[in-house]
């Protein structure tokens, strides 16, 4: 149904929330109150969507994710399924809060584990919760004793941005291999705390000189809304792209095709679980009709 709409014949990861529900309630998340719904895939459902979107758009890369993914109890069916039954790429994103025993568990089917944080020590544990920072570390080496490759992710905001490269150190330091940094959507509980903006959008100029100067080895890739120039709420449709690199299924089946949308109930396509298909509902607040764009990652 994508392609029949858009064109689009090949999405190259689907990122899958698995549920909503989550055992932190971070002050920048952007599921907001949905982190307290019941909504989620079934087994079934979550092997469904891959097999249809490894058949149909030559996915070859799942991220799994939520709300908390190691809070779903059939975290290693699906892992399992998605490597062995598909050849996927398997990543998981999580918050990494006392994951080790049922990281352990599916340690042989998985490509990439990728931890929030939200920078050192006392600023993370601020933003998301009391002891998820040694919590989140642990778990890091854990799966660098497993062989486990890392990555982290850090959402830049008012109250961490300073400490963007002591955190990159960190993590270097604990075998990570990549650090992405993603610009703070003021939806969900974001929403509800200003605070945490950046308004003056020159900090973002100063963090990438520091990046540029840094003497680091890990990775640091960087959400080009990161700019002095602010983000880019729209742009003209774009040509039609036969190739996307990325779709993202919500836990009620809604897709979304950019990071841009996440959290605003953009959803120009559904996951329809019942019938097993791709359907087109459209609306003059979709994310075709918006031509809300895509977001451009790039290396520091
Ligand atoms: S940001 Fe992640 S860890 Fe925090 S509440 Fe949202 S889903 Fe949970």
């Amino acid at each position: 149904m994508i392609a029949e709409v858009t064109g689009i014949r090949t999405i190259r990861m689907l990122y899958l929330q698995l549920l909503y529900r989550c055992n932190f309630a971070c002050q920048h998340c952007f599921h907001g109150e949905r982190l307290q719904h019941a909504d989620a895939f079934t087994l079934d459902e979550a092997v469904s969507l891959m097999r249809l979107m490894h058949k149909d758009y030559g996915t070859e890369a799942v991220n799994l994710l939520g709300g908390e993914p190691f809070v779903y109890k059939d975290l290693p069916e699906v892992v399992r399924y998605a490597k062995q039954e598909l050849g996927l790429q398997v990543e998981i994103c999580t918050n990494g809060y006392r994951i080790e025993r049922r990281l352990t568990e599916i340690a042989p089917h998985l490509d990439l584990l990728r931890i929030s944080l939200e920078g050192n020590g006392a600023t993370n544990d601020a933003i998301r919760k009391f002891g998820s920072y040694q919590g989140a570390l642990s778990a890091m080496d854990h799966a660098r004793d497993l062989g486990i490759p890392t990555g982290a992710t850090m959402t830049v905001n008012a109250r961490n941005i300073d400490e963007v490269l002591p955190l990159a150190r960190t993590l270097q330091d604990h075998g990570a291999r990549q650090l992405k940094l993603h610009h703070l959507r003021p939806v969900g509980n974001a929403a509800h705390h200003p605070e945490l903006l950046i308004t003056d959008t020159a900090a973002y100029g100063r963090l990438r000189e520091q990046l540029g100067t840094a003497d680091l080895t890990i990775e640091v890739i960087v959400d080009e809304d990161l700019s002095e120039e602010g983000t880019l709420e729209a742009c003209a449709p774009a040509p039609q792209a036969l190739s996307i690199p990325r779709i993202e299924a919500d836990p009620r089946g809604a897709l979304t095709m950019s990071c841009n949308a996440v959290g605003k109930d953009a959803h120009a396509f559904w996951y329809d679980k019942e019938a097993g298909h791709i359907v087109h509902r459209p609306s003059a607040t979709d994310e075709i009709a918006l031509a809300v764009p895509g977001v451009v990652y790039a290396r520091a």
